[in-house]
């Protein structure tokens, strides 16, 4: 199991003005920023974490916030929506925050026997709060949000494709999940190898045209293993199933390796280690600007030019 895919490690999106979003995932959201960090290949915008205290796999929401970038369309090609898994419960909470905070929502409805709430954010990225029975991973709370209602990481991510064949290949041979349930043109796709954030859902749509990743769009998907060992373990094996796939790289919090699946959508395979407490104590985690290596000389510079959040 060990050398194995561990289902999703973090979601990357990309987003407009960086307060609104900051302020939207830590206090309505209720995440915890567990990083504050810089986009590497542009040092002038922010990369923000969100996730759970320790910011552990499988809970980690990213954003490159690009204020004024123009609004994307949701459509094939893309990862469509982002599910978070909350209590039992605690959906008519969640109705209630949105309702109060003017969050564009649906009202609750049911697929795969799970009662479920859609909304968006304000850049208008979709998302899914499903009530699960049993999560034993350990929410991040606020004085708003307690554990009856607070998120407790990804339940699952949704793609949109035209013909599920060309992403379930991809899926099943080289990801190891397996298709588990289908509901009319919905495929879920699971793996075995970790109890939370394991579900890829599929929705087939052959006349739904391409999305345009822009703001409010997913930019990626990144999936999990152990070190780095297992990362270059796949490396291979995407390179033997005919993809094109980077070398290894260094994303300070994580090894990374990514591929443009032949559905469409950049996924991406990182590592555990070394994880967010490497450049900040566990009590500090997302309070301080942290730089790589090479923008610390211009640190002046950056924070004069990044947007304020408070
Ligand atoms: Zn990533």
């Amino acid at each position: 199991m060990e050398t194995q895919i561990l289902g999703i490690h973090h979601i990357t999106a990309i987003a407009g003005n960086a307060k609104r979003n900051y302020d939207f995932y830590t206090r309505i959201l209720g995440l915890r920023l567990v990083k504050k960090t810089v986009n590497f290949d542009d040092p002038n915008t922010y990369h923000f974490y969100y996730g759970d205290e320790q910011g552990n796999p499988g809970t980690i929401l990213t954003f490159f916030p690009w204020e004024g970038i123009q609004t994307g369309r949701r459509g094939s090609r893309q990862a469509t929506e982002i599910g978070y898994s909350v209590p039992a419960g605690s959906l008519a909470f969640w109705q209630e925050r949105l309702e109060k905070n003017n969050v564009i929502y649906n009202k609750t409805a049911e697929k795969f026997g799970q009662k479920y709430l859609t909304f968006l954010d304000p850049d208008g990225l979709k998302f899914e709060l499903t009530e699960v029975e049993t999560d034993t991973r350990k929410q991040w709370t606020t004085s708003e949000i307690s554990e009856a209602n607070a998120v407790y990481g990804f339940h699952h991510i949704t793609i949109t494709t035209n013909k599920k064949e060309l992403t379930e290949k991809v899926l099943t041979e080289l990801l190891g999940y397996e298709l588990k349930a289908t509901e009319v043109n919905r495929y879920r796709y699971q793996t075995d190898t970790v109890a939370y954030a394991a579900i890829v859902d599929l929705v087939e749509a052959p006349g739904e045209a391409v999305g345009h990743v822009a703001g409010g769009s997913v930019h990626h998907v990144a999936f999990r293993v152990k070190d780095e060992e297992t990362l270059l373990q796949y490396r291979d094996r995407a390179l033997a199933m005919g993809l094109h796939i980077t070398e290894k790289i260094d994303r300070n919090y994580f090894y990374s390796l990514y591929f443009r699946e032949p559905g469409g959508v950049l996924f991406e395979i990182a590592t555990d280690n070394p994880g967010f407490t490497v450049d900040e104590a566990l009590e500090e985690l997302g309070t301080n600007l942290k730089l790589p290596q090479q923008y610390e000389s211009s640190r002046a510079k950056i924070e004069a030019v990044l947007p304020k959040l408070i």
